[in-house]
Protein backbone atom coordinates (compact mmCIF):
# COMPACT_ATOMS: atom_id res chain seq x y z
CA UNK A 1 0.00 0.00 0.00
CA UNK A 2 0.97 3.73 -0.84
CA UNK A 3 2.13 5.84 2.40
CA UNK A 4 -0.70 8.84 2.29
CA UNK A 5 -0.72 12.75 3.09
CA UNK A 6 -4.13 13.97 3.79
CA UNK A 7 -4.33 17.53 2.97
CA UNK A 8 -7.74 18.69 4.26
CA UNK A 9 -9.92 21.40 6.04
CA UNK A 10 -10.46 20.91 9.41
CA UNK A 11 -13.06 18.67 10.85
CA UNK A 12 -13.36 16.79 7.44
CA UNK A 13 -12.80 13.57 8.73
CA UNK A 14 -9.03 12.55 8.05
CA UNK A 15 -8.31 11.43 11.84
CA UNK A 16 -11.29 9.10 11.63
CA UNK A 17 -10.36 7.66 7.98
CA UNK A 18 -6.87 7.43 8.74
CA UNK A 19 -8.27 4.85 11.90
CA UNK A 20 -9.97 2.75 9.79
CA UNK A 21 -7.00 2.47 7.40
CA UNK A 22 -5.04 1.98 9.99
CA UNK A 23 -6.64 -0.48 11.35
CA UNK A 24 -7.51 -2.19 8.14
CA UNK A 25 -3.94 -2.38 5.92
CA UNK A 26 -1.79 -1.51 9.40
CA UNK A 27 -0.59 1.86 8.47
CA UNK A 28 1.19 4.02 11.10
CA UNK A 29 -1.10 6.86 11.24
CA UNK A 30 1.00 9.98 12.49
CA UNK A 31 -1.19 13.06 13.46
CA UNK A 32 0.44 16.06 14.06
CA UNK A 33 -2.99 17.58 16.07
CA UNK A 34 -2.54 14.71 18.30
CA UNK A 35 1.11 15.08 18.86
CA UNK A 36 0.15 18.63 19.76
CA UNK A 37 -2.35 17.94 22.06
CA UNK A 38 -0.28 15.34 24.00
CA UNK A 39 2.04 17.95 24.06
CA UNK A 40 -0.37 20.38 25.87
CA UNK A 41 -1.55 18.21 28.12
CA UNK A 42 1.54 17.04 29.19
CA UNK A 43 1.50 20.81 30.75
CA UNK A 44 4.68 21.66 29.59
CA UNK A 45 5.83 25.52 28.83
CA UNK A 46 6.29 23.89 25.10
CA UNK A 47 2.74 22.82 25.56
CA UNK A 48 1.68 26.47 26.90
CA UNK A 49 3.09 27.77 23.42
CA UNK A 50 1.44 25.33 21.19
CA UNK A 51 -1.86 26.05 23.27
CA UNK A 52 -2.39 29.84 22.45
CA UNK A 53 -2.11 28.88 18.84
CA UNK A 54 -4.52 25.44 18.66
CA UNK A 55 -6.98 27.38 20.84
CA UNK A 56 -7.33 30.63 18.64
CA UNK A 57 -7.57 28.52 15.27
CA UNK A 58 -4.15 29.53 14.06
CA UNK A 59 -1.03 27.40 13.32
CA UNK A 60 1.57 26.12 15.61
CA UNK A 61 4.83 27.60 13.81
CA UNK A 62 6.90 25.47 11.20
CA UNK A 63 9.84 25.20 13.77
CA UNK A 64 8.16 23.86 16.57
CA UNK A 65 5.84 20.89 14.31
CA UNK A 66 9.30 20.70 11.96
CA UNK A 67 10.73 19.45 15.40
CA UNK A 68 7.95 17.81 16.90
CA UNK A 69 8.10 15.57 13.29
CA UNK A 70 11.58 14.83 13.20
CA UNK A 71 11.24 13.60 16.53
CA UNK A 72 8.44 11.02 15.08
CA UNK A 73 10.78 10.48 11.77
CA UNK A 74 11.49 6.12 12.80
CA UNK A 75 8.02 5.98 12.36
CA UNK A 76 8.13 6.68 8.54
CA UNK A 77 10.60 3.88 7.71
CA UNK A 78 9.72 1.03 9.54
CA UNK A 79 5.54 0.54 7.85
CA UNK A 80 3.77 2.68 5.48
CA UNK A 81 2.32 5.49 6.84
CA UNK A 82 -0.62 8.05 7.14
CA UNK A 83 0.06 11.63 7.66
CA UNK A 84 -2.29 13.33 9.21
CA UNK A 85 -1.80 17.43 9.53
CA UNK A 86 0.90 17.83 8.25
CA UNK A 87 2.33 19.79 5.80
CA UNK A 88 -0.02 22.90 6.28
CA UNK A 89 2.18 25.00 4.98
CA UNK A 90 4.61 25.48 1.83
CA UNK A 91 7.52 25.77 4.00
CA UNK A 92 6.16 22.55 5.67
CA UNK A 93 5.57 20.56 2.15
CA UNK A 94 9.05 21.64 1.22
CA UNK A 95 10.70 20.26 4.39
CA UNK A 96 8.85 17.16 4.22
CA UNK A 97 9.91 17.06 0.05
CA UNK A 98 13.72 17.25 1.31
CA UNK A 99 13.05 14.24 3.76
CA UNK A 100 11.37 11.81 1.72
CA UNK A 101 14.43 12.31 -0.25
CA UNK A 102 16.65 11.62 1.88
CA UNK A 103 14.73 9.02 3.71
CA UNK A 104 14.73 7.28 -0.10
CA UNK A 105 10.45 7.90 0.33
CA UNK A 106 8.62 8.11 -3.24
CA UNK A 107 6.26 5.70 -3.35
CA UNK A 108 3.10 7.82 -1.40
CA UNK A 109 -0.05 10.35 -3.18
CA UNK A 110 -1.25 13.43 -1.48
CA UNK A 111 -4.76 13.32 -0.98
CA UNK A 112 -7.20 16.23 -0.82
CA UNK A 113 -10.29 15.76 0.94
CA UNK A 114 -12.81 17.70 -0.43
CA UNK A 115 -15.52 19.54 1.39
CA UNK A 116 -18.63 22.12 1.63
CA UNK A 117 -17.62 24.50 4.52
CA UNK A 118 -21.10 24.40 6.41
CA UNK A 119 -20.80 20.64 6.39
CA UNK A 120 -17.08 20.88 8.26
CA UNK A 121 -18.70 23.25 10.71
CA UNK A 122 -21.53 20.69 11.21
CA UNK A 123 -18.97 18.26 11.61
CA UNK A 124 -17.20 19.99 13.54
CA UNK A 125 -19.91 21.04 16.22
CA UNK A 126 -20.78 17.55 16.69
CA UNK A 127 -17.45 15.73 17.36
CA UNK A 128 -16.24 14.36 20.95
CA UNK A 129 -12.89 12.33 21.01
CA UNK A 130 -12.04 9.95 24.02
CA UNK A 131 -9.81 11.64 26.32
CA UNK A 132 -7.88 8.05 26.21
CA UNK A 133 -7.34 6.51 23.38
CA UNK A 134 -8.37 9.78 21.04
CA UNK A 135 -11.63 7.80 19.33
CA UNK A 136 -13.58 9.91 17.33
CA UNK A 137 -17.54 9.82 17.12
CA UNK A 138 -20.10 12.02 16.71
CA UNK A 139 -23.09 13.53 18.24
CA UNK A 140 -25.13 14.18 14.98
CA UNK A 141 -24.33 10.99 13.16
CA UNK A 142 -26.68 8.18 14.63
CA UNK A 143 -23.85 5.81 13.01
CA UNK A 144 -20.71 7.60 15.30
CA UNK A 145 -22.21 8.28 18.10
CA UNK A 146 -21.14 5.92 21.58
CA UNK A 147 -23.02 3.57 23.08
CA UNK A 148 -23.71 5.24 26.23
CA UNK A 149 -23.65 8.80 26.19
CA UNK A 150 -20.16 10.40 27.05
CA UNK A 151 -17.87 7.24 27.44
CA UNK A 152 -16.21 5.69 25.23
CA UNK A 153 -17.13 2.13 23.17
CA UNK A 154 -13.45 1.05 23.40
CA UNK A 155 -11.59 1.94 26.16
CA UNK A 156 -14.36 3.61 28.91
CA UNK A 157 -12.51 6.69 29.59
CA UNK A 158 -14.61 10.01 29.41
CA UNK A 159 -15.78 11.51 25.91
CA UNK A 160 -14.65 15.56 25.69
CA UNK A 161 -15.37 18.03 22.87
CA UNK A 162 -12.08 19.49 21.78
CA UNK A 163 -11.03 23.06 22.72
CA UNK A 164 -10.89 24.31 19.14
CA UNK A 165 -13.91 22.65 18.25
CA UNK A 166 -16.57 25.55 18.50
CA UNK A 167 -17.82 27.72 15.62
CA UNK A 168 -15.38 30.97 16.42
CA UNK A 169 -12.37 28.45 16.32
CA UNK A 170 -13.65 26.35 13.58
CA UNK A 171 -14.25 29.47 11.36
CA UNK A 172 -10.79 31.10 12.20
CA UNK A 173 -9.42 27.23 11.25
CA UNK A 174 -10.95 27.22 8.35
CA UNK A 175 -9.77 30.80 7.10
CA UNK A 176 -6.24 29.51 8.05
CA UNK A 177 -6.69 26.85 5.99
CA UNK A 178 -7.47 28.54 2.89
CA UNK A 179 -4.45 31.07 3.83
CA UNK A 180 -2.23 29.09 4.61
CA UNK A 181 -2.90 25.17 3.55
CA UNK A 182 -4.35 25.23 0.31
CA UNK A 183 -1.46 26.35 -1.89
CA UNK A 184 -0.13 23.33 -1.33
CA UNK A 185 -2.35 21.47 -3.54
CA UNK A 186 -0.71 23.25 -6.60
CA UNK A 187 2.59 21.93 -4.75
CA UNK A 188 1.56 18.49 -5.02
CA UNK A 189 -0.14 18.70 -8.12
CA UNK A 190 2.88 19.75 -9.39
CA UNK A 191 4.93 16.55 -8.21
CA UNK A 192 1.86 14.60 -9.83
CA UNK A 193 1.22 13.21 -6.39
CA UNK A 194 -2.59 14.98 -5.50
CA UNK A 195 -5.51 12.96 -6.01
CA UNK A 196 -9.09 14.18 -4.69
CA UNK A 197 -11.72 12.56 -3.03
CA UNK A 198 -15.29 14.51 -2.40
CA UNK A 199 -16.03 13.48 1.39
CA UNK A 200 -19.11 11.74 1.49
CA UNK A 201 -22.16 11.48 4.20
CA UNK A 202 -20.89 8.21 5.34
CA UNK A 203 -17.44 7.16 6.21
CA UNK A 204 -17.37 3.87 4.60
CA UNK A 205 -18.14 5.02 1.34
CA UNK A 206 -15.33 7.84 1.39
CA UNK A 207 -13.37 5.13 2.52
CA UNK A 208 -14.06 3.17 -0.29
CA UNK A 209 -13.22 6.05 -2.63
CA UNK A 210 -9.89 5.98 -1.46
CA UNK A 211 -9.71 2.40 -1.27
CA UNK A 212 -9.73 2.36 -5.18
CA UNK A 213 -7.43 5.22 -5.18
CA UNK A 214 -4.74 3.20 -3.89
CA UNK A 215 -5.27 0.06 -5.62
CA UNK A 216 -5.42 1.80 -8.86
CA UNK A 217 -2.03 3.94 -8.13
P1 LIG B 1 -5.88 18.80 13.62
O1 LIG B 1 -6.00 17.82 14.75
O2 LIG B 1 -5.16 18.25 12.44
O3 LIG B 1 -7.19 19.43 13.27
O4 LIG B 1 -4.97 20.01 14.18
C1 LIG B 1 -5.39 20.80 15.28
C2 LIG B 1 -4.55 22.05 15.37
O5 LIG B 1 -3.18 21.70 15.62
C3 LIG B 1 -4.52 22.92 14.13
O6 LIG B 1 -5.65 23.79 14.04
C4 LIG B 1 -3.21 23.69 14.33
O7 LIG B 1 -3.37 24.71 15.30
C5 LIG B 1 -2.31 22.62 14.95
N1 LIG B 1 -1.55 21.88 13.91
C6 LIG B 1 -1.70 20.57 13.56
N2 LIG B 1 -0.84 20.23 12.59
C7 LIG B 1 -0.12 21.35 12.31
C8 LIG B 1 0.90 21.66 11.38
N3 LIG B 1 1.38 20.75 10.50
N4 LIG B 1 1.41 22.92 11.38
C9 LIG B 1 0.97 23.84 12.23
N5 LIG B 1 -0.01 23.64 13.14
C10 LIG B 1 -0.56 22.40 13.18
Amino acid sequence: MKNIIFIAPPATGKGTLSAMLKDKYNYIHLSTGDLLRSEVESGSDLGQTINEKISVGELVSDEIITELLIKNLEKLTNQNFILDGYPRTTSQAQTLNKIFNDLNISDYIAIYLKIDKEEAKRRALGRITCSGCNKIYHLYTESMKPNQDNICDICGKELVQRSDDNEETFNKRFDTYLEKTAPILEYYQSLSKLVEVEVCNEKEQTLAKIEEILIEE
